[in-house]
């Protein structure tokens, strides 16, 4: 258990503006609607505002925007346009996912970039943006959004995280020890320079260095966030970080006797802070300091439920899609968790929902990711589907839930002018679902088409060509 555990807490864990861009071949070969105007009819509208649903409704795709949404029968369809009948089906945003790397735990305990699958699995998922939230292969990650952005392969609208800031003490030789505040300002300014639009500081960072790339990031108008161990959150929440990953279940600052700057053993850590009610003083103290310091905090649910036995395995669709080495790597790291007598994951996973419950009501902006990393069966856009299904069973109205994986990650990314919600004059990021996931939360599953910037890509076509590929490609 200790081994998986250590694993975790390893490695747990500026959009584009569209303008209209020559598609190459290879992404055309995914496109299945791209016309001067759409016009989808006939749509139940999830508008992503946390709203009601509204049935009947008429969306005006032109541009690559939203130019006209309304009751259907009241909105002008303009002459020549490609008109889809779409009773049956749901429109909402195009998902923002908040922790949604590009890169997946091999077999043998390196992360590499699945630079082939996850931008097309994210983007067949109908998550049309992502932050990638640290980054094992930040020149990877670049290029990968620039070769979106050109229009030579499919994938989301990118907020690339550059490379982990992280302290001494990580065994991991894929990451850049710092070596002090110095460091950290010019690692954040050297990789901003480089086109990183974000920051993740990771278990090992001290005080010190932490605040040195958090100002040197805000001098830039950009954030910070954490997957901490050294720091605890009501410290980091004083230093001014922006977000922080995962939620209690890595919030070390209940261990006992926690020394500044140091990071504890993540098992007691976690058995430290099993102990405290969500509602007691200590932790109540914690979410009003986050709250009142505006920092947001990541959900990133599916990662942990791999750990807790009782819970169901990846379903067989996302099996295929694994090559052979990873789908036996999953199996076996799954088949050591059911064998666990003493973990405290089940305890930690509830509690963790009761965290994210508990700082919503007191006012926390709370984010969704999937952290495609722990055993390796959390993949890129199917994780972030069972996000959704995830807070549904910590608590969230389905409404509740689609706001939280997408106008919530547009606001934090300060892009709700153009994504995260249905509106006229934002971008045309629309996922089409068959279905009422306002009602069942898991008919997210049923996505057929994804639109981004007002081309509509075909969902299983760019699932079917990834098969077998996750953990090589
Ligand atoms: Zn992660």
């Amino acid at each position: 258990m200790r081994r998986i555990l250590i694993v975790t807490f390893v490695f747990c864990c500026s959009i584009i503006s569209a303008t209209q861009t020559q598609l190459a071949p290879a992404v055309k070969g995914f496109v299945k609607v791209d016309s001067p105007v759409t016009v989808l009819e006939h749509v139940l509208l999830i508008d992503g505002t946390g709203a009601a649903a509204k049935p009947d409704q008429t969306i005006v795709i032109s541009g690559g925007k939203i130019a006209a949404i309304g009751n259907s029968g009241s909105v002008q369809i303009p002459a020549g346009a490609n008109r889809m009948d779409l009773t049956g089906y749901s429109a909402l945003p195009g998902l923002v996912g908040m922790h949604d790397h590009l890169f997946y735990p091999a077999p043998g305990g390196l992360y590499h970039d699945m630079p082939v699958s996850f931008p097309r699995l994210y983007l067949a998922a109908g998550v049309t943006t992502i932050r990638t939230t640290g980054s094992m292969e930040p020149y990877t990650d670049l290029e990968i959004k620039k070769a979106i952005e050109a229009g030579k392969m499919a994938g989301p609208k990118m907020n690339a995280t550059g490379p982990y800031l992280e302290g001494k003490g990580l065994p991991l030789v894929q990451v850049h020890a710092l070596d002090g505040p110095e460091d950290a300002t010019r690692t954040v300014e050297y990789w901003i320079s480089e086109g990183a639009g974000s920051f993740k500081a990771y278990n090992f960072i001290t005080r010190a260095e932490l605040k040195a790339a958090i100002d040197a990031a805000h001098r830039h108008h950009l954030t910070v966030t954490g997957h901490l161990c050294s720091i605890g959150f009501k410290e980091a929440a004083e230093l001014g970080i922006d977000d922080l990953e995962h939620g209690l279940t890595v919030d070390t600052e209940f261990f006992p006797g926690k020394q500044p700057d140091t990071c504890p053993n993540p098992t007691q850590a976690v058995i430290a802070a099993n102990k405290l009610d969500i509602n007691s003083e200590p932790i109540q103290t914690t979410i009003r300091t986050l709250v009142d310091h505006h920092v947001a905090v990541t959900s990133t649910l599916p990662v942990f439920e791999q750990f807790v036995p009782s819970r169901p395995d990846i379903p067989a669709r996302v099996l295929e899609i694994l090559s052979e080495d990873a789908r036996k790597a999953y199996q076996a790291n799954r088949a050591r968790i059911a064998q666990s007598k003493e973990s405290p994951w089940p305890v930690m996973f509830s509690r963790e929902m009761e965290f994210e419950r508990s700082f919503v009501k007191a006012g926390g902006v709370l984010l969704a990711g999937l952290d495609p990393t722990g055993i390796g069966g959390i993949i890129a856009g199917f994780g972030d589907w069972r996000e959704l299904e995830l807070l549904v069973d910590a608590g969230f109205t389905p409404l509740e839930a689609i706001q939280i994986a997408s106008l919530n990650g547009a606001k934090f990314l300060g892009e709700q002018d153009h994504i995260g919600s249905l509106a006229q004059g934002k971008q045309a990021d629309i996922v089409l679902v068959k279905g009422e996931p306002s009602k069942n939360i898991s008919d997210i599953e049923n996505v057929e088409l994804v639109f981004k910037d007002g081309v509509g890509y075909d969902s299983k076509k760019l699932i079917d060509s990834v098969k077998g590929l996750v953990g090589t490609l």
